[in-house]
Parts: C-alpha cells; sequence; structure tokens
C-alpha cells in the first residue's frame, strides 16, 4: 500500500482539523484574556506572532511542494487516515526505522492488541511475524483484532468492528440489557 491513497470515512481529517483548529483559538484566546483581561495590558504583539506563525508554516510547506520536497527529507505526518504523507511524490529512502526489525520503514501501523494500541513504525515483514502486534506481551493478549497479512496497512477503526455482535456484548455486559 502506497501512504498517500485517500480513503473516504469520517475519520479523514475534517472533524479533527475543526477540533485542532478550536483549540488553538481557545488558547489563542485564553492568553490573551490573561494580557489584557487579568493584568490589564494591551498588547499589538499578540496577534502579530500568532499570524507569523501561520505565514511562515504554509509558506514553507508552499515552498516544500513547490520544489516536489527537494530539500526535505521523510514524510510529513498527518493526523489522518494518511498518517505520513510524502513531500516529494517519488519515493524516497525512508529516514526512520521499523521498531521491531531496524529495517528502514516509514508505514506506521496501530498495535493490533487493542488494550494497548500503540501507533509504532513497522515494516511489512515485522509486522507478519509480531501478527500486528508492538510486543510480545500484546501478542499473547486476548483483545487483538484479527491479523489480515493482505491489508496489514488498513486504517484502524474502534474494537466493536472487529468482533461479532455476541463478542461485543459479552464484553460490554451494560450494553447487553
Ligand atoms: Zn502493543
Amino acid at each position: 500500500m502506497d501512504g498517500n491513497t485517500i480513503r473516504p470515512s469520517r475519520e479523514l481529517g475534517f472533524v479533527l482539523s475543526m477540533l485542532s483548529q478550536m483549540g488553538l483559538m481557545v488558547i489563542f484566546a485564553l492568553s490573551y484574556n490573561m494580557l489584557m483581561g487579568q493584568a490589564g495590558l494591551l498588547s499589538f504583539g499578540h496577534a502579530v506572532f500568532f499570524g507569523l506563525g501561520g505565514y511562515a508554516t504554509i509558506h514553507f510547506l508552499n515552498y516544500a511542494a513547490k520544489e516536489n520536497g527537494a530539500h526535505f527529507k521523510g514524510k510529513c505526518f498527518v493526523f489522518d487516515d494518511r498518517l505520513a504523507v510524502a513531500v516529494d511524490p517519488n519515493e524516497r529512502e525512508p529516514i526512520s526505522r521499523c521498531e521491531i526489525s531496524g529495517v528502514p520503514c516509514d508505514t506506521y501501523l496501530n498495535c493490533a492488541n487493542m488494550e494497548c494500541n500503540k501507533l509504532f513504525l513497522c515494516a511489512k515483514d515485522a509486522a507478519m511475524v509480531m501478527e500486528g502486534c508492538c510486543s510480545d506481551a500484546c501478542k499473547n493478549a486476548t483483545a487483538k483484532r484479527p491479523f489480515d497479512p493482505e491489508n496489514i496497512y488498513l486504517p484502524y477503526r474502534k474494537w466493536y468492528n472487529y468482533f461479532s455482535a455476541k463478542l461485543k456484548m459479552s464484553r460490554e455486559p451494560e450494553a447487553a440489557q
């Protein structure tokens, strides 16, 4: 699988990016409240620093995209199903390594033990050996997602998507009534 395929799902981007923008604005408003509201200091620089950060970031990203990532190593981590997005459209040597086998790799995987669910870098061979788990302890855990060797890097979904309704109820006794 290449990491850049956009899969249609409601987890994709929109809610996350809106929530993170709301979070940014909350921090911005709280810090201004601390200055102006609590301390009575009129700050003209406040919005300038906030704006400069955004301005510099977007120009840097535009530049990286225009240059096809020529001065950019590795991938950008994003908070939707794609997880890692290449700046350079041509595949480049990964700069990160698999956490299990140590080979160069830039593919993320959620640990198949749903009580762990750790997001870690994992190469295909290591995922096969570990059945999608991050450690031996997780490999022997009970709440494991079924491992599908054909679709190792399918995005993680909530645990009840992987089990029958009966098992779901046995794990959630209050929901069974
Ligand atoms: Zn784990």
